[in-house]
């Protein structure tokens, strides 16, 4: 199942134990993976018992890439290529929601039956051109490799992986560097920024008033916001995923693992 790892910290047990300065290795940090796609995590304190609800800020197709790295991590590579096909799906869904929020048009995909994946790449082609006045090339994007995974039965090998990968990514950075050139900064940055705050405002008003913690992570995967020197590769991003996930590991108590002890 997919999944990610992701990290929070209990506030109130922290405080309590600033206050009564309890020893130096306690620690209220946990480690869990999380498998809800939206990104949003609800947990329970195990020294407490509060309710935490963990939200992560990255956009729909950067938690799918997330998903795909932890899969490729672990050696599973057919399901890492299903979920680097969903997260490329989901940013041109981003994108074209991006390019019709600048042309201050709202599009309901689904409604306008444009939802299947040919549909969508077309619509994002046609806009693209209208939008940049340059045709997009898709002549590099492998779109059969998720149908020789199914039909043909072909499991992928960790290099295939490896190069859909920076086929996928490479192609985030291409149609982003247009973004970055061509539209004003505030107008992207203020879509991205009300996406993500969009997400943690429905769960404060969701949660308003029960009584739990609402926490955001900070973003590992960042394509928009986060300044990047050169263009990243696959591996490079699964390296960054794997030493975050092993600092986290080091700093924070794993909470399925202990759970599972516990049972036994
Ligand atoms: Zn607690």
């Amino acid at each position: 199942m997919a999944g990610y790892h992701l990290n929070f910290t209990c506030f109130k047990c922290n405080e309590k134990s600033l206050s009564i300065k309890v020893c130096e290795n306690e620690t209220n940090s946990y480690i869990v993976k999380n498998h809800d796609m939206d990104g949003v995590l609800q947990v329970v304190c195990p020294k407490c018992n509060e309710i935490i609800i963990v939200i992560n800020q990255c956009l729909q197709f950067e938690i799918y890439l997330q998903c795909a790295i932890e899969r490729f991590l672990t050696a599973d590579y057919a399901e890492a290529v299903f979920l680097l096909v969903k997260s490329r799906e989901t940013f041109v869904e981003f994108i074209i929601d991006l390019l019709c929020y600048e042309r201050e048009k709202e599009v309901n995909l689904k409604q306008n039956e444009l939802y299947s994946s040919e549909r969508r790449y077309g619509f994002f082609a046609g806009l693209y051109f209208a939008r940049f006045n340059e045709v997009i090339n898709f002549s590099k994007l492998d779109f059969k490799i998720r149908n020789r995974i199914i039909h043909n039965g072909v499991y992928p090998k960790k290099q295939e992986v490896i190069e859909f990968g920076d086929n996928v990514v490479q192609f985030f950075y291409q149609v982003i560097e247009k973004i970055k050139s061509e539209i004003p900064t505030d107008v992207y940055i203020g879509y991205v920024y009300s996406i993500k705050q969009g997400k943690i405002d429905t769960y404060k008003q969701t949660f308003e008033d029960k009584k739990v913690q609402i926490q955001t992570v900070s973003d590992v995967i960042d394509f928009f916001t986060r300044n990047i020197d050169g263009i990243e590769n696959f591996e490079k991003l699964c390296s960054i995923i794997e030493q975050n996930n092993r600092m986290l590991a080091a700093h924070s108590i794993d909470l399925e693992a202990s759970n599972r002890t516990r049972r036994q």
